[in-house]
């Protein structure tokens, strides 16, 4: 028998609108493990007026500026402490730099690093026929079209693209995304732990891709053929 105190401590990296969250939520809930995601965690701090660092949080994201390294790397370090985290975690929204993934593996033992690819191409379609109404009801002109496409279905109310999934700002979020992400994609290959996922797949099959590969390998570690 393999002995692993902790299985589970895994990452799931990929582009924006790649669905990693929802993966890293599947994921999550299929083993019982928490789901930590970098920016919720920021956001939660952000809205706890409480919070002793809700002040520096904030000053940050209402900015639009990053949050320094050191804190993030200080706020991950608690949450993958914590006893709910003793199985492992599945973890998405950092690292975003090659900093912040050598400081992860200082505070943990990673089985499963996945990359969930998606094209440009593809990303820029994803995002560029997405609309949503005043009511936040999201629709998307190919893959969930509404019956007439300025109109949202549920509510009446006009459709409108948000800026977020205007070519310009797809075409630049992209760039920040290949920027950051590209080292620690490399970074992890050499270490041979990076999983390659095909993200161009509906939901549920890229899903079964991440727990095939999970299966198999904690097949191989059990010695099962
Ligand atoms: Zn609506």
């Amino acid at each position: 028998m393999f002995q692993n105190e902790k299985p589970f401590e895994l990452i799931i990296l990929g582009p924006p609108v790649s669905g990693k969250g929802t993966q890293a939520d599947l994921v999550a809930k299929t083993f019982n493990i928490p789901h930590i995601s970098a920016g919720v965690i920021l956001h939660n701090i952000k809205s706890n007026s409480n919070h002793p660092l809700a002040d520096e949080v904030r000053q940050y994201m209402d900015n639009g500026k990053l949050v320094p390294t050191e804190l993030i790397n200080k706020l991950i370090a608690e949450r993958i402490k914590n006893e709910d985290c003793k199985f492992g975690y599945a973890l998405d929204g950092f690292p975003r730099t090659l900093g912040q993934a050598q400081f992860l593996d200082t505070i943990a033992d990673l089985d499963y690093v996945f990359l969930i690819k998606v094209s440009d191409e593809v990303i820029i379609e994803r995002m560029s026929g997405r609309r949503v109404c005043k009511n936040g009801h999201t629709w998307h002109l190919k893959y969930s079209p509404p019956k007439n496409p300025e109109i949202c279905d549920i509510c009446g109310e006009p459709l409108f693209q948000r800026d977020d999934d205007k070519p310009e700002t797809v075409q630049s979020r992209l760039a920040i995304y290949h920027q950051e992400t590209d080292d620690i994609i490399r970074y992890y290959q050499e270490k041979k732990v990076l999983k390659e996922i095909d993200g161009e797949q509906h939901i549920e099959n890229v899903y079964y891709q991440i727990i095939r590969q999970m299966v198999d390998d904690l097949r191989s570690k059990i010695g099962w053929k």
